[in-house]
């Protein structure tokens, strides 16, 4: 592990997988499914099907 990959929702480290979001720029970046999902309803984030989904060697930045 070197670099911290946080939740942007609940604060927990994130594992091997991780649900992206992008938010006025932003990628979002969150442990599980279910906070993404919360992230997008309370922020009112429409999913980017072209952003995620995704598992190998899709890196863009
Ligand atoms: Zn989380």
């Amino acid at each position: 592990m070197s670099a911290m990959d946080i939740c942007d929702l609940c604060g927990l480290k994130i594992g091997a997988q991780v649900w992206t979001v992008q938010h006025e720029g932003r990628q979002m970046r969150f442990c599980c499914e279910g906070c993404k999902g919360i992230y997008q309803m309370l922020n009112n984030v429409e999913d980017d099907p072209a952003g995620d989904g995704t598992c190998d060697g899709g890196k863009q930045s």
